[in-house]
């Protein structure tokens, strides 16, 4: 499998004397699916921020196979094949599905610029491809503004996909889906992973069972515990922190 390991290793982040992320330390192999989970204010976001070039670490390393993101800025990391979801679905609601795929496939990693191209037919199987994967084809020639919550979030992984990252970041995708929705996402994500590396935060913990993927725990900036979902709700550690809440 071609793709490159995440590694990171020491990383605080430092906001006014407030340690966001102390002493963290995390690795990602090629084409492995993690979920991140923890209490708010754990500092899953601020390590998302850090691994994306958003944020830069007070201290520690971050690697990507022997690159080092530690300096780099935010678009040189997008270039590298690193690719983020954020929480919100942000979709062009005035395209159809196919649209926005399209704009995807061609626009630089990194934020989209609102441009039209004309697809050669390549493109086009692999955009027929992401729809088929993602449950979007009969949507295809639907405004994406008339999508449930749950396939515009579908569509918004879909064109993270049509760029290929080595890496996948997802920021709670099930926010607010329901049952059936959660379990559709759980299986594309499960999908995707092995192609690329996913990492996901989220909150659903039926989802990330559903995931069946290893899980890290993180509290006040730093893992707590780390292994599958029935270690680590099972550690008095996690329960404590965040389970027994
Ligand atoms: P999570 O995503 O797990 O809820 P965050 O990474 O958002 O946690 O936040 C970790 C901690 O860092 C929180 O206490 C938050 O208030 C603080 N924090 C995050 N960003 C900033 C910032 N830009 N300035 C100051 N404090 C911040």
């Amino acid at each position: 499998m071609i793709g490159r390991r995440l590694y990171l290793d020491g990383v605080s982040v430092i906001f006014d004397g407030f340690r966001a992320l102390n002493n963290l330390a995390l690795v990602v192999e090629p084409g492995e699916m993690r979920a991140v989970i923890g209490p708010n204010g754990a500092g899953k976001t601020t390590m998302m921020d850090v691994i994306t070039g958003k944020t830069r670490p007070t201290t520690g390393v971050v690697t990507f196979g022997d690159l080092d993101l530690t300096r780099m800025d935010e678009a040189s990391i997008a270039n590298l094949g690193i690719g983020r979801k954020f929480q919100k679905p942000t979709v062009f609601d005035a395209l159809t599905v196919f649209e926005n795929l399209e704009l995807a496939l061609k626009a630089p990693r990194g934020p989209v610029p609102c441009l039209r191209w004309l697809l050669p037919a390549p493109g086009r199987a692999r955009i027929e491809e992401v729809m088929t994967e993602t449950g979007l084809t009969e949507r295809a020639y639907d405004r994406a503004g008339i999508l449930s919550h749950g396939q515009k979030q579908w569509l918004e992984i879909g064109m993270l996909m049509m760029q290929e990252p080595d890496l996948m970041l997802v920021d709670e995708p099930v926010a607010g889906m329901t049952d059936a929705e959660t379990e559709h996402t759980a299986k594309l994500l499960a999908r995707i992973a092995g192609r690329h590396s996913v990492v996901v935060v989220e909150h659903d913990l039926e989802f990330v069972r559903a995931l069946g993927c290893k899980v890290t725990v993180l509290s006040e900036g730093t893992v707590l515990s780390e292994g599958s979902i029935d270690h680590v709700q099972n550690d008095p550690r996690v329960v404590e922190v965040y389970l027994g809440r």
